[in-house]
């Protein structure tokens, strides 16, 4: 159909409106003018006016709403960008709706990286045109040596290859031998190829990624749960079906909780594929962040391994997405938008029929359920692979075995970490606490170090010399008097954490190479980094962290784990602390015995009859998982039944309670679903807000959040220093 040009239109069409997202608590699109000579279309991302600023934002879907012809402000520029797909922008409105956020919050996801939005510019390079020189000098044969391979070169770049000054090149291409031509900018990664580095895998391996590639063959969606003992080659396994996507021609992401500190995957990677995959995540540099985010969107980068937040990049032909360690608390965002990225990537592939692949040695509660009910498929790898033999497990009881006076560490342990010495071999001692002591104390009158502005303990950090808060980041000098009564030199320390632990082992083992891992730790997630490779190659003999050492990190040598506290996570009376406990010994003891030699794990508990222990030392996970599942269905807990968390806060604790109370006569009549509370969050006070939480407990079919919205319209007004935030399937409850 022939169209009317736009001349002829001019002034007599109303402007054309279209809605647009932009990154702003705004519970819809505002509405825009689509200048005459501007091309939108839905995902487009533009610039638009807003208030006195301009921002970038997405054009969505459906027509503009109509407004008032002097408010309408129009797009001020479209980028030169793909626009977000359909799917993406399904995803957006999924994930707004289901966790009661503004969509405009949840896009801004996707606008991570402004500079992207442009193209990157071609720069000027040289290309041989085949033309001979008058005369050959040295530096002129290796300059045409090294330009022969055909491709197009810069100045700079070709003039340092081949060693030459670049007045030499300057001399060939005014004799015509270089042409100037301009280069695309280069991709960030090579594409990965799915035969290169193909291991055999062998026994269950084999019939668990047939499955997988089945699942990617289908084109449809489905969920399956890799469940396999550490070191069973899930990896592996899971490589499979990133090949197969590969070899659809489809994008593919892998989600790992903690990507910043897993450089050695990347590297996995490259093995197998013969390249990188595109890497993402929040410590990467700003210019490398944008390259990835662009070449994501053009297609170029083909995988992705990243945090989180890689579910909010630009992909425009996804097949497959796999989450690595699918338990892992890290998925969980709390900022702003409150989401878990394992469920979410089970939405976006529906939302984009494709399969997901949920990988763990310690799945979630939620996963197994999900498989045993049918929801999701399920592949079982249950031996190590090859020689590896999992740890022999044993619980020290504390209460027989005591520590020497001052102490944390049993003799037994001691006296294994002693033996693995003399042996040559790593051993690893685990304590999921930072510092020096959790708590200090006046001998004298009691008095207990409490953060200014929050509901908790300072913590000793002996190095550094501070007090510090956990919560807030408040510090202080450690003083040498007590604050209340005066007395010098009669403060204590109380209980341990890994540099109490660290002076323990050193007094012990003098002449060790002892490393202490935690995330405070100076010098970030670079020098991190770089200390987990010292540990893999050798380069000390014990090593005492945190949960980061816990995590997917392969040491060879690593033959002795010591959990100094094992109960340490149980204490705290969270219904997922049982899991969580059982998670994370498994995978801290499972950082022993990578490869043949024999290892052993030891933990330290007060209560070594504990559901959790036994399961951990008999290796009898299924005992655990069975139980487990046993008392969530009695409790009417997630899976089987749903929760949100309601948090209230203010700068004072009257405000935040009273609109709690509030909001709570608020709620709306139903029979399945009831509220709690309110009672003061587990974290009553966090940088000087005072917090309160409802929750909002429901049956599994529950419209939980039709309920909410209902409470949250219903209730007053949030007004002042009051903030409202709606946590759906709350990480801890
Ligand atoms: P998981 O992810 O379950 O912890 P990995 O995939 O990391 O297990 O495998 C553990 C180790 O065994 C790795 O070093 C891996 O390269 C090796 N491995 C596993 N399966 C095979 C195989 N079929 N061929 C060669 N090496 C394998
Ligand atoms: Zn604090």
């Amino acid at each position: 159909m022939k169209q009317d040009s736009p001349e002829s239109m001019a002034g007599l069409k109303p402007a054309k409106i279209v809605p647009v997202l932009v990154p702003m608590p705004a519970e819809r699109p505002y509405s825009y003018a689509v200048p005459e000579d501007m091309k939108v279309v839905p995902g487009s991302i533009v610039r638009v006016p807003l208030g006195p600023r301009e921002v970038a934002g997405i054009v969505w879907d459906g027509p503009g709403e109509a407004v008032d012809a002097r408010k309408l402000r129009a797009i001020s520029h479209v980028f030169d960008c793909p626009p977000v797909d359909e799917a993406m922008r399904r995803f957006v409105d999924w994930i707004a709706s289901y966790t009661l956020s503004p969509p405009g919050m949840v896009a801004r996801m996707i606008l991570r990286a402004p500079e992207a939005f442009d193209p990157e510019p071609w720069v000027e390079g040289l290309q041989l045109t085949g033309a001979e020189p008058d005369r050959m000098t040295d530096a002129r044969r290796r300059t045409l040596e090294m330009a022969s391979d055909g491709m197009a070169w810069t100045r700079s770049g070709l003039a340092h290859a081949a060693g030459v000054s670049s007045t030499v090149i300057d001399g060939l291409k005014a004799q015509g031998v270089f042409e100037t031509v301009m280069i695309p900018p280069r991709p960030v990664v090579a594409p990965p190829d799915p035969e290169y580095g193909r291991a055999d895998l062998v026994g269950d391996q084999q019939a668990a990624a047939g499955t997988l590639r089945e699942k990617v063959e289908a084109d449809a969606f489905s969920v399956t749960l890799l469940d396999g003992v550490t070191g069973s080659g899930k990896t592996e396994v899971y490589f499979e079906a990133v090949a197969a996507a590969l070899e659809k021609g489809k994008q593919v992401l892998i989600l790992l909780p903690e990507i910043a500190l897993t450089q050695a995957f990347l590297e996995r990677f490259q093995d197998r594929f013969g390249a990188k995959p595109g890497e993402w995540h929040s410590d990467l540099a700003p210019r490398k962040r944008e390259r990835v985010w662009r070449q994501v969107a053009e297609g170029g980068v083909r995988v992705v391994a990243g945090a989180r937040s890689a579910l909010f990049l630009p992909f425009n032909d996804l097949g497959l997405i796999v989450v690595d360690e699918e338990h892992d608390p890290a998925y969980k965002q709390e900022d702003r938008v409150f989401y878990n990225a394992r469920d979410m990537a089970v939405v976006r592939g529906h939302i984009g029929s494709f399969p997901v692949v949920l990988a763990s040695a310690t799945p979630s509660v939620e996963s197994r359920v999900n498989s045993e009910q049918g929801r999701y498929a399920r592949s079982v790898l249950a031996t190590r692979f090859a020689e590896a033999a999992l740890p022999d497990i044993k619980a020290i009881d504390m209460r027989r075995a005591p520590p020497a006076r001052g102490g944390f560490l049993s003799p037994s342990l001691i006296g294994q970490m002693q033996k693995t010495l003399e042996r040559g071999e790593q051993s690893l001692l685990f304590l999921n606490r930072r510092g020096y002591a959790p708590l200090t104390l006046c001998r004298v009158c009691g008095h207990r170090f409490q953060c200014p502005s929050c509901s908790a303990w300072l913590v000793e950090h002996r190095f550094r010399g501070q007090l510090v808060c956990h919560h807030c980041g408040h510090n202080e000098k450690r003083p040498e008097a007590c604050p209340e009564c005066g007395t010098l030199d009669h403060l204590a320390a109380c209980g341990p954490g890994v540099e109490r632990i660290a002076e323990e082992v050193v007094g012990h083992f003098p002449d060790a190479r002892t490393i202490v891992l935690s995330s405070d730790m100076l010098g970030g997630v670079k020098r991190l980094r770089l200390e987990l490779e010292a540990i893999a190659k050798g380069e000390a003999d014990i090593v005492i962290g945190t949960q980061l050492v816990a995590k997917g990190h392969n040491f060879p040598n690593m033959t002795l784990v010591g959990v100094v506290d094992a109960d340490l996570g149980l204490a705290n009376g969270d219904p997922r602390a049982a899991e969580r406990t059982f998670q994370l010994l498994s995978q801290v003891t499972g950082r022993a015995g990578r490869t043949g030699k024999k290892s052993l794990g030891l933990l330290q508990t007060y209560q070594p009859g504990h559901p959790v222990m036994q399961a951990i030392v008999s290796g009898d996970a299924e005992a655990f998982y069975d139980r487990e599942i046993v008392e969530r269905e009695r409790g009417g807990l997630p899976p089987f039944g749903r929760l949100a968390g309601i948090i209230v806060s203010a700068d004072t604790r009257p405000e935040a309670e009273g609109h709690a109370r509030q909001l709570r006569r608020a709620a709306p009549d139903a029979t399945d679903i009831h509220v709690l509370g309110p009672a003061e969050a587990p974290l009553a006070l966090v940088a000087g807000r005072h917090r309160f939480r409802l929750l909002v407990q429901g049956e599994r079919r529950s419209d939980m959040q039709s309920f909410i919205r209902a409470m949250l319209a219903a209730g007053p007004k949030v007004r002042g220093s009051i903030r409202v935030q709606v946590d759906i399937d709350p990480q801890s409850f």
